[in-house]
């Protein structure tokens, strides 16, 4: 920061150390309010929302480096010079760069809704039914991550390349066949299918090569990694594999002009994604949180007992069975009529996409029906349904305010929402229900209900069980999630990627700022 208090964002470019890429950029842009006299169509940017934003963003605040990225609008809304502003404006205020790539609106429909979420999203989610195989898909794939590499390239040099998901499995293929020898890191944050499931995929090759082409390969759980390795076995059996415990060793794969120097390898290790634990205690525990969770907990009788849903609009996430079995136990158990409510978040995503819209529509019937069947004029609605994305306050607050959480997705990646839950119960008084398929399960099985992913009987069953569980067994299960959450938390996640990457850690790139603008609760505002 120089004297005068300005951020200067040419001196956090010039100190890169670590470059972060993913397909989209870490901000949400919005039209600026138009001030009298100004320019039309000025954007801002904001904090992004989702599970990679949330859990990178607070680690990698003011280290400096270059994160690169999409910023999520079309070439052709001919915004390029507002675009390229709201990102300076956002790098000074994030302490890091923000490289945009542009795309075009056919490279979207492409590379982003046609090879990633019509191939390889429900493919990795045990869904090939939902899938597309179109080539021009995987063309656009290519071409897109190929753009990337040269976005990455313009960077200039970094200790590490950190590229993330499955959008962008070819970039390190794409930097080797030009001559790129750096070192590469790559995190799947989505689950990793078993050899049947994988080897639907008309390009298993490529993909798996150009995974290899990485230095290391980190999945989140223990079981992706065995099947990314049971894969390799059955399709690669020429590359060799050495190793069987934190990380398993295979011959690296360059492909094009380069080929990998002799002995070079790509590591493969598991890296459970989690939370920034320490910053939600102490958010949940501020008097902006507190005074806005007894607001919304004043809107029930103190008996009530909330079940909380919260869920980006996905069909992965299983979200229509929760009122399904929700109504199941007000059936079985015409007790708990006006003792429980289930509120029911929903994040508006994809919703051009007609699958997306049609699971909107089938929510929104269920919940009506419920509400239609159990509502009594001026009495107890079963569901309260919101349909928008959470700010940051209002949903630790929901968290705060509710005994039971509810998460139990077909299939996910970690599900940092079941992590979060346990963060903010500080008083370790709250009941975590989760499916057998959530990423998170590995880790909070000790402590967590698990429930079976398809059954809505196992679901309301749990429900029962959590509604009347006794005060000790509540607090004892929450002590051990709370326990196990604290135990790796986001910053230990970074740590370990960033050791068996280059041998660094967080503390190997300090905080460039000395002024971090704080909100009257002392918690970051930008
Ligand atoms: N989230 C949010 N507002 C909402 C709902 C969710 O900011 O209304 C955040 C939530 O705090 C979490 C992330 O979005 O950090 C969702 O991550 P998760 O791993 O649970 O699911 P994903 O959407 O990445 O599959």
């Amino acid at each position: 920061m120089d004297a005068a208090g300005a951020i200067d964002v040419a001196a956090i470019r010039s100190r890169q150390v670590l470059l972060v890429v993913s397909n989209r950029l870490p901000i949400v842009l919005e039209t600026a309010p138009e001030p009298r006299g100004e320019r039309k169509h000025a954007l801002v940017a904001r904090p992004g929302s989702g599970g990679l934003v949330s859990a990178l963003l607070p680690v990698l605040r003011h280290r400096g480096g270059t994160w690169v990225g999409w910023a999520g609008l079309p070439t052709e809304d001919g915004q390029e010079r507002e675009v390229a502003q709201a990102q300076e404006q956002a790098s000074g205020e994030f302490g890091f760069a923000l490289q945009g790539l542009p795309l075009s609106g056919a490279e979207v429909r492409d590379y982003y809704e046609g090879f990633s979420n019509r191939v390889l999203w429900p493919l990795f989610h045990d869904l090939p039914e939902r899938c597309c195989f179109d080539p021009a898909y995987f063309e656009a794939y290519v071409g897109v991550n190929e753009r990337f590499a040269e976005a990455i390239l313009a960077c200039g040099s970094a200790d590490l390349t950190w590229i993330h998901d499955y959008q962008l499995i070819g970039v390190a293929a794409a930097l080797r066949a030009r001559g790129v020898l750096s070192r590469l890191g790559f995190f799947l944050h989505i689950p990793f299918p078993p050899p049947d499931l994988y080897l639907r995929l008309p390009w298993r090759f490529q993909i798996l090569r150009m995974l290899l082409a990485h230095d290391l390969v980190g999945f989140r759980t223990l079981p992706d990694r065995s099947n990314f390795i049971a894969c390799v076995r059955r399709l690669l059996p020429e590359v060799k594999l050495l190793g069987r415990g934190h990380l398993v060793a295979a011959d690296r794969i360059d492909s094009g002009s380069a080929s990998a120097p002799p002995g070079a390898q790509a590591r493969i290790g598991v890296f459970p994604i989690s939370i920034d634990d320490a910053g939600y205690v102490k958010r949940a525990q501020t008097a902006v949180v507190r005074d806005l969770a007894q607001r919304l907990r004043g809107n029930f009788p103190p008996d009530r007992q909330l079940i909380l849903d919260v869920d980006r609009l996905d069909y992965t996430k299983g979200i229509p069975e929760r009122p399904r079995a929700f109504d199941l136990l007000l059936s079985q158990h015409p007790a708990l009529i006006r003792r429980v409510t289930l509120i029911q978040v929903m994040v508006p995503s994809r919703e051009d996409i007609a699958e997306y819209a049609s699971l909107k529509a089938e929510v929104d019937r269920l919940v009506s029906q419920i509400n239609g069947r159990y509502t009594a004029p001026g009495d107890w609605v079963p569901v309260q349904y919101v349909y928008r994305a959470l700010a940051h306050d209002e949903l630790i607050a929901w968290y705060r305010c509710c005994q039971i959480a509810l998460i139990t997705p077909l299939k996910d990646g970690m599900n940092l929402v079941a992590k979060e839950f346990c963060a903010r119960s500080v008083d370790e008084d709250a009941v975590l229900i989760l499916s057998e398929f959530a990423g998170a399960e590995t880790q909070l099985h000790g402590g967590a209900l698990i429930v079976n992913r398809h059954g809505i009987g196992s679901v309301a069953a749990a429900l029962y069980r959590a509604v009347r569980m006794p005060l000790d067994e509540r607090r004892s299960r929450m002590r051990r999630l709370r326990r196990q959450v604290a135990s790796g938390d986001v910053s230990w996640w970074v740590n370990a990627f960033l050791r068996a990457a280059i041998a660094k850690d967080l503390s190997d790139f300090p905080r460039t700022d000395d002024y971090v603008p704080t909100d009257a609760a002392g918690y970051s505002t930008v």
